[in-house]
């Protein structure tokens, strides 16, 4: 099921509905969990079973186990001591870690090692190797005793507390993902990554004082009450994560979308903001249900963090949202909740469903997600603008091709690790909103429902399967064609980019009497090439429209009609949203004519400078 070996015409096709989905994820690893919160501390009690099988074809001699929080405990960890500013996230060291208690395979004994740190890094303690004491042979299964203490940090990065609002996740010590040819692919937990597992049964208790409203992935099997403190079972299967959220002061709604159980917690006095929440998520399950193939859980949570917690909002967990956070747009201004309770609810699609490598290929959970967004945001608010500024009202997609163009573009390819952007603002730049911006050129110059198409069949093929950028280029290519792959994979892996202009424009009186001749010369700088329209503009107001290909790099065109040649715009209706510059995209024999139009969208926001948005 994993990366198709040979590219089978007509296979795909299956794909395009939902009957063929899987009904459920291999269980790889699995966990049975206990977690006790420790709201005056900060800490987490944990202890419980890993079940894990050796899904790849290789025996095994060694398991990798990633301990995210260790990412907070010193100023030297890898998270800590790379610089990430133009990113979310502001950490404060020795406010986080995981101690490590137990760790004992069954018929094998305590494997855990004795001064465990990242191989090759004796600063870093996030990702650890386990040796084994013989080999776990194909299909065989182990289970795993584990207890630990996990001491949550001051709200950093996606995780920890604020005063009695705790926000647990990365909170237990998480098997890594062992790919079917046997490597393990681990890392050390890096400012730009996320994560990235295998799928499995999730069986948590959470255990915590009576006071504490919790919201956790999954659904909840019971409730048991005692001395003070209240336990909650939570169970979800074919997921790859398990994150939840306490607080004693949690407002909350719900809602029902067919199958599906919508509850969102909210701090006091944010009544309006829960029901925009809501709204949002109701309309994006069944559009991105429509679009991605059916939403498979029973559940889904919104938490949105309290004032001073907003470093919580704007994150994704299976079957579970964080919202919220002034940090999130804070220029945009209109329609703020609905863009981010979009965004991470297209997570359980782009991330959660398909299990993508996060750290290898941050471009198919963010950069996917984003273009998901942009898709589904002009769905629900047609032709409505976000900001409104000097007399110009400006799209989603516009604020995000201001982002994406320009020198942007030679930072680098964005098919690459998310440890080798050198800045958090390239990583932004090129992983959310260039792939958007990508995503959105292929919908306006090869046709949106090719576009929606492709998407939606490598989202339902790839249900549960952890598909790469091949399996997504290869699906484009069935759908669109080997020029929209052939584009595609050269914007992604190679910096590609394209800048098209009107370089030149004449006109003269023909010897016939009322007739005008003249030429406009149009170039393409870039490696990317998406055919375009050329608009000719005569003096009488008339409109000659020429389709070029974009090959060679240039073109002549010649022009006749019955008036002067007055002036060309390349790209009218600006379906090349990847155009690095538009202010060359036309020109007039008076200066006056396109001004205002063509610079109203490129000049606004590369002049704003935007601050970065990075849910
Ligand atoms: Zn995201």
């Amino acid at each position: 099921l994993n990366a198709p070996s040979s590219r089978t015409e007509g296979i795909g096709e299956l794909y395009d509905s939902d009957a063929s989905l899987p009904k459920h994820a291999p269980a790889v690893a699995s966990y049975t969990l206990r977690a006790r919160l420790d709201p005056q501390r900060h800490t987490v009690e944990g202890e419980g079973t890993i079940t894990w099988r050796n899904a790849s074809s290789v025996p095994q001699r060694e398991l990798w186990v990633h301990l995210y929080l260790n990412a907070f405990e010193n100023e030297r960890t890898v998270f800590l001591r790379t610089p990430h500013t133009g990113f979310r996230g502001r950490s404060r060291a020795g406010s986080g870690s995981i101690d490590v208690t137990r760790f004992e395979v069954r018929q094998m004994g305590n494997v855990w090692p004795t001064s465990p740190t990242t191989p090759g890094d004796p600063n870093d303690r996030t990702d650890i190797r386990v040796a084994l004491p013989r080999e776990v042979e194909p299909d065989e299964t182990i289970q795993i005793d584990v207890a630990w203490t996990a001491h949550l940090p001051v709200i950093t990065l996606r995780t920890g507390y604020s005063d009695s609002f705790h926000m647990v996740a990365q909170w237990f010590p998480k098997l890594a993902r062992l790919e079917p040819d046997g490597r393990w692919a681990h890392f050390p937990f890096h400012p730009f990554s996320e994560f990235y597992a295998d799928y499995g049964a999730y069986d948590v208790a959470i255990d915590v004082p009576e006071p504490f409203v919790v919201g956790a992935t999954g659904a909840i099997e019971e409730e048991t009450r005692a001395e003070g403190r209240v336990v909650r079972r939570y169970r979800q299967a074919d997921v790859h994560d398990f994150a939840f959220a306490a607080w004693d002061h949690f407002e909350e709604k719900t809602a029902v979308v067919g199958d599906v159980t919508l509850r969102c917690l909210y701090p006091r006095g944010f009544d309006a903001a829960a029901e925009t929440e809501l709204d949002a998520a109701k309309f994006g399950l069944g559009h991105f249900g429509a679009r991605y193939g059916r939403y498979p859980y029973e559940t889904l949570t919104i938490v949105h963090p309290p004032p001073g917690a907003e470093e919580a909002g704007g994150m994704e967990y299976p079957t579970l949202i964080t919202t919220g956070g002034a940090w999130y747009a804070p220029f945009i201004g209109v329609h703020e909740l609905d863009i981010v309770t979009i965004h991470e609810l297209a997570h359980q699609w782009f991330y959660g469903l398909v299990g993508t490598n996060e750290h290898a290929y941050p471009f198919l959970d963010e950069g996917i997600t984003s273009y998901a967004e942009l898709e589904a945001m002009e769905a629900r608010f047609p032709n409505s603008s976000i900001a409104s500024t000097l007399g110009a009202r400006i799209g989603l997609p516009a604020v995000y091709r201001a982002g994406a163009v320009g020198a942007v573009a030679h930072h680098g390819p964005i098919a690459r690790a998310a440890s080798e952007f050198a800045t958090g603002g390239d990583y932004a730049k090129l992983v959310y909103f260039r792939t958007a911006t990508l995503l959105t050129t292929f919908e306006r110059v090869y046709g949106s429902e090719l576009v929606q198409r492709a998407i939606g069949r490598y989202a339902r093929q790839y249900r549960y399967a952890h598909p790469g950028p091949e399996e997504l280029l290869q699906v484009i290519g069935e759908v669109m064609g080997s020029e929209a792959e052939d584009e595609l994979r050269q914007a992604l892996f190679a910096e590609g980019w394209v800048d098209y202009s009107v370089d030149d424009l004449r006109s003269e009186p023909r010897s016939t009497r009322g007739r005008w001749g003249g030429e406009v010369l149009v170039r393409r700088m870039g490696t990317l090439r998406f055919p375009v329209d050329i608009d000719l503009q005569g003096a009488d107001g008339s409109v000659q429209r020429v389709r070029w290909t974009g090959e060679d790099g240039a073109t002549r065109i010649s022009y006749q009609g019955t008036s002067r040649l007055i002036g060309a715009v390349v790209d009218p209706e600006h379906r090349v949203m990847l155009d690095d510059r538009l202010d060359n995209n036309a020109r007039a024999v008076s200066s006056s004519l396109y001004g205002p139009r063509v610079l109203e969208v490129g000049a606004f926001f590369s002049a704003l400078g935007l601050s970065v948005l990075a849910p």
